[in-house]
């Protein structure tokens, strides 16, 4: 436990398939003027330098939105989702340079309205001082809290949100193989308290047991609870071994109607751009209840 820094992971492919869902879902909910709560269940540091410190020396990033935006300087096409994307990451830089990559609280703050709350969890002692340093520094810090608590426990205490709309993102490091058993009872519990709400969750496709079970546990969980579901994964590689992650996944409960038109303008362009062997593909499935 504890081991986990997302710095070491900011800008891959991971981060491009789930923020680009991740945005889409809060500028789809925000078409109604009602007041949105947030939820980050699992939010990391905020923000990460992607010139220093773990990033450097990971550099995923040079897999992920480097390899994107080199694609694109090549002419390529992309869709309109990867471009708001793109938007949201490039605010948090001066010009054209990339020296820091958003992760989902500053890219959350930023699309937060006056009227909506953003909820950010985090537990490790470190992480959480820099993300409180880091969200300190934002104009929307009035409407953020954050708790230093296990929201795989604390999620249910925070729903329905009194508006009664919701979005809750939650993505976990999955370093303790028990978070995927965290994961199922947190999702049962909070649908029995807010069927309505939408929720987003990331995970890595790897072939551990667990890992290659979620998205059906999910989707026993939305249909038992009669709820729509949507099922998108991209693979970048398929190499022998898992040295570094090559595909992961998002599974959204309840999702827009729109998201899987969005998916599917932006997935082939993904694994075009970011494919580095014959092994690239994507997923994409849905259930309407
Ligand atoms: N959501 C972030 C983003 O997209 O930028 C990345 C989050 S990272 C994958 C997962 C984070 O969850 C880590 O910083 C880890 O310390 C934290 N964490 C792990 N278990 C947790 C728990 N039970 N409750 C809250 N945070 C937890």
């Amino acid at each position: 436990m504890f081991s986990y820094r997302h710095a070491f992971h900011a800008g891959s492919h991971a981060d491009i398939l789930k923020h680009l869902t991740l945005i889409h879902l809060v500028e789809y909910l925000q078409e109604k003027p009602g007041a949105l709560t947030i939820v980050d269940t699992h939010a990391g540091a905020g923000i990460y330098s992607l010139k220093d410190g773990f990033a450097a020396v990971s550099k995923e990033a040079e897999g992920g939105i480097v390899r994107l935006l080199e694609f694109i300087k090549q002419g390529k096409p992309i869709s309109e989702g990867i471009q708001r994307y793109l938007e949201i990451v490039q605010t948090e830089n001066t010009g054209d340079q990339l020296d820091a990559y958003p992760g989902s609280p500053f890219i959350l703050a930023r699309l937060l309205r006056p009227q909506d709350r953003l909820k950010l969890f985090e537990l490790h002692p470190k992480e959480i001082d820099i993300l409180r340093h880091n969200i300190g520094e934002l104009k929307q810090a009035k409407q953020i809290d954050i708790y230093a608590e296990d929201s795989f426990t604390r999620l249910k205490g925070l729903l329905p949100p009194p508006s009664r709309r919701g979005l809750v993102l939650i993505d976990p490091s999955y370093e303790d193989k028990q978070d995927y058993r965290y994961l199922e009872e947190a999702m049962e519990e909070a649908l029995q308290r807010f069927a309505t709400g939408c929720y987003a969750i990331w995970y890595p496709t790897l072939s551990r047991r667990e890992s290659a079970a979620l998205p059906d546990r999910m989707k026993k969980i939305a249909v038992n609870h009669k709820r729509s579901w949507l099922h998108a994964e991209l693979r970048v590689e398929n190499a022998p071994g898992e040295r570094r992650l090559q595909s992961s996944g998002m599974f959204i409960i309840n999702p827009p109607w729109t998201l899987e038109k969005h998916l599917a303008e932006a997935l082939p362009i993904l694994s075009k751009a970011l494919g580095i062997d014959g092994g690239a593909q994507f997923l994409l499935k849905s259930f309407e209840a």
